[in-house]
């Protein structure tokens, strides 16, 4: 005889793949019900075998998705309601809102593998992201993290895109910064009052300005960031000179935990806050 399950889960729930999992999860136990963003978290409601449910429930933590961190998950057992199939529902508003939300993360190893890909249509694409990395803290406006509460909202996306963001299967599902060359973001360089230099490689001409020494101001999520050369010393007096910064350490920026290696000391402790990664891109350390 079926059973019906209704699940609340809490924590960092939202914006990491999680309402896929569970459909994928309640799919291979032959389960219907739904699952939906709360501003609490996530609620799922399952029904099928009792074998089928257990299955499920102890699967749950053990598959979460790399960036979901679950704090509290209950359970209650309901009469069954019969329902047909499983589905994801959009997100249920509410008066309290108090999901975690996911850091901003580095670019993943598929997206990366992606990035360098002459084939892929967001070759060297800079806002590339999906479900497992990416944006998340620095674009919300609200929860429950949905794509319309993002400052993604006003970038409507391609065809393509849209595909991937509607496919169940697809790494980029309900990925909210989801984008591509036609319809994300783009990038431009700009001269020092502001007016667009019309380069056709904003990125390379950004990074050839910095090996000759400039400041280069990026524009990025959370506001200006200000770049030099860290191993040009007349670069870095200039910053600090125009920064009124004489002393105070700056954040050296680096491609990886095994490049920091090469120039600082890593104790356990920092390797671990750094959730050391081959590919983590934006490693801060401060010298
Ligand atoms: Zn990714
Ligand atoms: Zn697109």
């Amino acid at each position: 005889m079926a059973q019906r399950l209704r699940v609340h889960i809490e924590g960092i729930v939202q914006g990491v793949g999680f309402r896929p999992f569970i459909y994928q999860l309640a799919h291979r136990h032959r389960l219907h019900g739904y699952v939906a963003n709360t501003p609490k978290g996530v609620e799922v409601e399952v029904e099928g075998s009792r074998q089928d449910l257990c299955q499920f429930l102890e699967e749950l933590p053990e598959f979460a998705p790399p960036l979901a961190n679950i704090t509290r998950l209950e359970t209650e057992v309901l009469p069954a309601a019969a329902y047909r199939i499983f589905e994801i529902k959009s997100s249920a508003e509410g008066e309290e809102r108090s999901a975690l939300i996911s850091p901003d993360t580095e670019t993943c190893a598929d997206c990366l593998g992606e990035l360098f890909d002459p084939k892929n249509r967001r070759y060297l694409y800079p806002f590339i992201n999906c479900t497992n990395c990416g944006p998340r803290y620095t674009i919300i406006k609200d929860i429950p993290y949905d794509r319309r509460k993002t400052t993604m909202a006003t970038f409507t996306m391609c065809g393509d895109c849209s595909r991937e963001y509607h496919d169940p299967l697809n790494r980029r599902f309900h990925a909210q910064p989801n984008g591509c060359w036609v319809c994300g973001p783009r990038v431009w360089l700009a001269g020092a009052g502001g007016q667009d230099l019309g380069v056709a490689d904003p990125i390379s001409a950004a990074a050839l300005y910095l090996s000759e020494g400039a400041v280069v101001a990026v524009k990025g999520l959370g506001g200006f960031h200000l770049a030099v050369d860290a191993t040009r010393n007349e670069a870095v007096k200039r910053l600090r000179w125009r920064k009124r910064r004489e002393e105070k350490p700056l954040a050296v920026m680096s491609a990886s935990l095994a490049q920091i290696e090469r120039y600082a000391l890593v104790g356990e402790e920092e390797r671990f806050e750094f959730a050391p990664s081959e590919y983590g891109i934006g490693f801060g350390l401060h010298l």
